[in-house]
């Protein structure tokens, strides 16, 4: 996930009281106010499990999600390093949920060929997302409606190092009932949150009435390219929910992302000489400015619900490498920038304008200037308010919280675009209370954590319907 501006969510209603029994939440359901399967022809109404048994049997799978969540976080899961998380999701899985983890191994080729991959230099060799499925009990009948669980184990860097202080990024230190470090926030606690939910329902010798497919996956903190792996492997669903850490909140809306460097070539000389030479750096610079002309036109009219944040989309200059000799005039520096893009914009016209810009800022100059592309390519995507997963799962958080959800937009991508973009599976985040995303200190707010598994846990019911 890419942490949200200005978008603010209070943790009040998240840490707030619990209520234990039957509320009618907003919205429609396929369950009569007791949660009964009401609506199934042909198949027997069976007492769905109480709200109580349900959010009781994942409570007491706190600690065991806590201890899941410290090993996750400990496992250094930056870019291409996503292999010791996926070893505790894959022994998770199967010595805790007796589940079978299935590899689903990254293929470049096929990634290169599909339309909506985001390109990639970086080498895929060797990586896998893992998946396992918590199918129908054995009769494997399915009277419900099958979803998909989804959480990614990659994390950002948590460079500079130098700015933790007492923490240690990868050390899962505790404050309270806080936990730190890389991934806690983002998004290791969802993660956490999916298997203690499954954990507690599996305690009460429950099973889903449709397959709940659970999925830690790589690669969304920088293409979607894990996601997409999954969904061409075959593993799909009539919904998604991935875990990410909007706090008290549901995920309606989000930008597209797009990921692109500018390579500019000057001309090299002896700094002594200066003026004959041109700095590729300060070029550079030009760039930077038109670049910032392009944010701050889009930031002009924010269609909604977009006008609702103060600076919708953000330009990051991330990245700078040129240079290396301080008294050589640079010949060479490439950028790498971050821009967003509304729901309703496309990627070739934002791309357009993009290498517009950077033509028009250098063309007065010796030298050239190169636009590429690396990494997220990603559309906006959103989920009306009242479709059916919205409704379903604000009304189970309802019946644990008391109160209902917010449906918000983000500022940011998650791979919800690639489940609704791609293959049209309606998708929303859902996920702890946290904050510091991406920065340092960043922590995750524990009780936030099972209380996410028991919306969830009440959500499987409402949505797939649970048999014992
Ligand atoms: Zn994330």
């Amino acid at each position: 996930m890419e942490p949200s501006a200005d978008e603010t969510v209070t943790g009040a209603a998240y840490g707030g009281s619990r209520l234990t029994g039957d509320l009618e939440a907003p919205g429609e359901y396929a369950f009569d106010g007791r949660g009964e399967l009401a609506t199934q022809p042909g198949v027997p109404p069976e007492p769905a499990p109480e709200d109580s048994e349900i959010l009781e049997a994942i409570e007491a799978q706190g600690d065991w999600m806590t201890e899941i969540l410290a090993r996750l976080v400990r496992a250094r899961t930056t870019l291409g390093n996503e292999e010791a998380g996926q070893a505790v999701m894959r022994f998770t899985l199967r010595e805790d949920l007796h589940l079978e983890p299935v590899d689903v191994l990254m293929d470049a080729e096929a990634l290169r060929a599909h339309p909506q991959a985001a390109p990639f230099d970086w080498s895929l060799e060797g990586r896998s997302n893992v998946v396992a499925i918590w199918g129908p009990d054995g009769s494997g009948e399915i009277s419900g409606r099958s979803l998909i669980l989804n959480g990614h184990i990659d994390v950002v860097s948590p460079e500079p190092l130098g700015q933790w202080g007492a923490h240690e990024p990868f050390g899962a230190d505790r404050d309270g009932e806080w936990m730190i470090g890389r991934g806690a926030a983002d998004m290791k606690c969802g993660l956490a949150a999916i298997v203690g939910a499954v954990r507690g329902l599996r305690s009460l010798g429950l099973a889903p009435r449709a397959p709940v497919t659970i999925e830690s996956v790589l690669e969304e903190e920088c293409s979607g390219n894990g996601t997409l792996q999954t969904l061409l492997a075959g593993y799909t669903a009539e919904a998604a929910v991935i875990a990410e850490p909007f706090g008290a909140a549901i995920t309606t809306s989000q930008v597209g992302v797009l990921w692109f460097s500018v390579r500019i070539t000057g001309v090299p000389g002896h700094a002594a000489e200066g003026r004959n030479a041109t700095n590729a750096i300060e070029k550079s610079l030009a760039v930077i400015g038109a670049l910032r002309g392009l944010e701050s036109d889009l930031n002009a009219a924010p269609p909604a619900p977009y006008d609702l944040f103060a600076h919708p989309i953000n330009l990051n200059v991330g990245t700078i490498r040129g240079g290396d000799w301080p008294s050589t005039v640079p010949g060479e520096c490439v950028t790498g920038y971050r821009i967003a893009l509304y729901p309703n914009m496309t990627l070739d016209d934002l791309k357009a304008r993009i290498e517009a810009l950077v033509a028009e800022a250098t063309a007065d100059q010796p030298g050239s200037a190169e636009v590429y592309y690396n990494g997220f390519a990603s559309h906006g995507y959103e989920l009306a308010d009242d479709h059916e997963l919205v409704t379903t799962l604000a009304g189970s958080f309802a019946r644990q919280a008391g109160v209902p959800p917010a449906l918000v937009a983000t500022t940011g991508t998650t791979d919800a675009s690639v489940f609704g973009n791609v293959a049209g599976i309606p998708a929303v985040c859902f996920g702890p209370f946290a904050e510091a995303a991406h920065g340092v200190g960043e922590r995750v707010y524990l009780p936030s954590v099972i209380q996410t598994a028991q919306v969830m846990g009440l959500f499987i019911r409402d949505w797939c319907g649970l048999s014992r």
